[in-house]
């Protein structure tokens, strides 16, 4: 019962700090019935809970009805696949048959899996990006409403998953077969580079990673911006690659080895990106293939997204950039390219390098003669280099990084 109020009162806690000018009537009443939850006097119920804070944030324009049966579709699929699989017997089957729904491409989904939605993924920009509402819709998430969706899933068919908090984090935890608690991250797979090599100057340590688009898919020049992103960061360094200083001061030399290649179509993009594989040597298996493509991320202004498997160009903002405010094309369409691999890497915007800044119109007022503005886009850096580097193997308990961390890792 605790878990559940510290759920409930951190549900609440989230809507009120972002719209506390919002109709507080809607809050008030969603909040008496959660009360009532944890008093006793209804049952304690989390997808209920879940739903009637985000209905009042809607103004109560939500229907539960057609909640319950958005998630009720998805259970009749769920135990279709514990069915099929024949594991009914074993208490994790919901937790199974939850995240492969989730996470992988499959029939039973519609090959839609629900994807990490890495622009605005605090929701600071758009507060709904928060929502399991929204996520049910759009197949989009975040690190909040991917394992709430979990978690209300796997409860809806049987199973149980808690959800477990660390700063600006939130994950599944699962008591597994054995009786111990297994952590599961709600989007584990894909998006993961490489690391080979000794790191000397003769035998330099190599990052690499795979980048798949269907042939007609993007436009002559979007495959042009692909292959000059790549180059960009293959060339980084010269024959011996980027020199890093290490802590200790000695120094390791850092290659890349990105590639960029046309595929016939979807399915085969797909067996290629699924088929880069490596177990890293925490013995994890990752994968380093990923699929370029066109979409939208849903957060508005962006260029450009990274979900779990896919670098997606965003065409209509790209347009309006181009359009009206007066973007270079290929410059852009480059930097979109740069920016996303340096997601796919493990770079985050926090980290100050010029990779991973976001694209700015810069104004420059002078004193003498007319202001004027220039626009920065992403580039490839050293800095970044010795950041992503810094940082291999170590994602997975960096309490900033996101749910989906993606990063590179040192192969077994
Ligand atoms: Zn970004």
């Amino acid at each position: 019962m605790r878990k559940f109020a510290a759920l409930i009162l951190f549900n609440c806690i989230l809507c009120f700090n972002a719209y506390s000018q919002a109709d507080k009537q809607y809050y008030v009443t969603a909040y008496k019935e959660q009360l009532q939850m944890l008093t006793g006097q209804k049952p304690v119920s989390f997808k209920r809970s879940v739903f009637l804070t985000e209905n009042a944030f809607y103004s109560n324009k939500l229907s539960y009805q057609a909640f319950c049966q958005d998630v009720s579709n998805i259970s009749v699929q769920l135990k279709a696949m514990i069915k099929a699989k024949g594991i009914g017997k074993y208490k994790t089957a919901p937790n199974w048959a939850t995240f492969y729904f989730m996470t992988d491409t499959i029939p039973a989904n519609n090959f839609r899996p629900f994807t990490y939605d890495f622009e605005d993924f605090t929701g600071s920009k758009d507060w709904s990006k928060m929502f399991v509402t929204k996520l049910l819709k759009t197949h989009s998430g975040n690190c909040h409403s991917l394992p709430y969706l979990y978690k209300i899933l796997c409860e809806e068919i049987g199973g149980t998953a808690y959800l477990a908090f660390a700063p600006n984090h939130c994950y599944i935890k699962h008591m597994g077969e054995n009786g111990q608690w297994t952590n599961k991250m709600v989007d584990l797979n894909g998006m993961d580079g490489e690391v080979s090599g000794s790191g000397t100057k003769k035998d330099p340590y190599v990052i690499k990673a795979n980048y798949y688009y269907v042939n007609g898919s993007l436009s002559d020049k979007q495959v042009t911006a692909l292959n000059d992103g790549v180059a960009s960061y293959n060339k980084m360094g010269g024959k011996d690659g980027v020199e890093i200083k290490n802590a200790d001061g000695t120094k390791s030399y850092v290659k890349y080895s990105l590639s960029a290649s046309g595929v016939k179509d979807a399915q085969a993009a797909k067996d290629a990106a699924y088929g880069d594989k490596f177990t890293d040597k925490g013995g994890t298996e990752r994968f380093f293939g990923n699929i370029v493509g066109e979409g939208a991320s849903g957060s508005g202004g962006d260029y450009g997204s990274a979900t779990n498997r896919n670098v997606n160009f965003n065409n209509a903002n790209i347009k309006d950039g181009i359009d009206n405010k007066g973007m270079n094309e290929s410059r852009l369409l480059e930097g979109i390219v740069i920016h996303e691999i340096g997601h796919n890497l493990g770079g985050e915007h926090s980290d100050g390098t010029s990779t991973m800044s976001q694209i700015t119109t810069n104004n420059i007022v002078r004193d003498i003669g007319p202001s004027s503005s220039y626009i920065s886009y992403p580039g490839t850096s050293k800095d970044f280099t010795k950041i992503i580097f810094d940082r291999r193997d170590t994602r997975m308990q960096d309490p900033n990084a996101r749910v989906l961390q993606p990063g590179l890792y040192t192969k077994q």
